[in-house]
Formats: structure tokens, sequence, C-alpha cells
């Protein structure tokens, strides 16, 4: 997801490709021939801002709001991927992470993690496109355990940009 490329696929056309690795199949039709020489990288993400949520660990099934931050596609680009450093207790079983919009009242991804013992960088793809320019982003955080008041742990947030 690191990448968009740009590949020419001689039945459908150019195509366009998100990928950590370079594409060599038509999105379409794998078996398509593929003119290689074509293909290019378009648009690379980047880690355009990161912050630590003001609440850093969560432990009800019912989702708690861990932080916000304001949102400007006009200066930060177009929001692609969202990194969440986390990690939960042994007893969580997983634990979801929800971004939401709140300016314009839309989820705009959710992912379960059972990441256990220490901090990993965990990723959100596919983000919903955000309908303003600018956009009050909130993280939600929810536990699924089988042993009470374990918890899930958040100590950074980063907003992937391209
Ligand atoms: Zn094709």
């Amino acid at each position: 997801m690191a990448f968009q490329y740009r590949l020419y696929c001689t039945i459908h056309g150019y195509q366009y490709v998100w990928s950590d690795t370079l594409v060599t199949e038509c999105p379409i039709n794998p078996a398509d021939p593929i003119n290689q020489d074509a293909t290019c990288i378009v648009n690379q993400l980047r880690p355009a801002i990161q912050f630590a949520p003001t609440t850093t660990s969560a432990n009800l099934s019912q989702p708690i709001r861990m932080g916000d931050i304001y949102y400007d596609a006009n200066t930060m680009g177009t929001l692609s991927r969202i990194g969440i450093f986390s990690y939960c207790e042994k007893g969580v079983t997983s634990y979801s992470v929800e971004v939401y919009d709140k300016t314009n009242l839309k989820s705009l991804g959710k992912k379960s993690f059972s990441n256990k013992d220490d901090y990993v960088l965990n990723y959100i793809d596919n983000i919903t496109q955000i309908d303003e320019p600018f956009a009050m982003l909130e993280i939600f955080v929810n536990v699924s355990a089988t042993i009470s008041k374990k918890k899930a742990f958040i100590s950074r947030v980063i907003l992937y940009t391209y």
C-alpha cells in the first residue's frame, strides 16, 4: 500500500494499483499481458502527521474515544492509511480501532488487531475519502477480552497521505 503503480495492460489499458511491492499483474485479470516497460510509480504514501492520543489505554467492550486531530486535506494531502502503534495484554482476544470523521459523521475505517506484549505498527488501509477539506478525526478503541479490565494500548497514531 505504500506506492501507487500505473501499469499498462494490453487489454484493459492503464491500471492503477496500490501496493508495497512491484505490481506485475493486471488487477482485472492476472493472466493479461502487461507491458512491463510502461510500469511506473505515480504516488507514494508519506507519514504526514504523527500524534499521541490523549487516552492511551482502553479496557471496555464499548468504544472509548482515545484522541482526535484536525485534518486539512488542502495542506496535508489525501489520507490513505492510518498507522496505529499499539498492542494488547494477555487476556484480550482482540481490540478494534476505528477512525471516525466527526465533521461528516461517518466512519473512515475500522480494523481489529490482536498483537500482544509490545507495540507494533498496525495499519488501517483503504480509508474512506473525506468529503470536506477540513475534518475532525476521532480515534475509538474497544476490546474483546476473556479477562475483565485487561487493556489495549495506543502510544501513537500516524496519518499517511499522498
Ligand atoms: Zn487487463
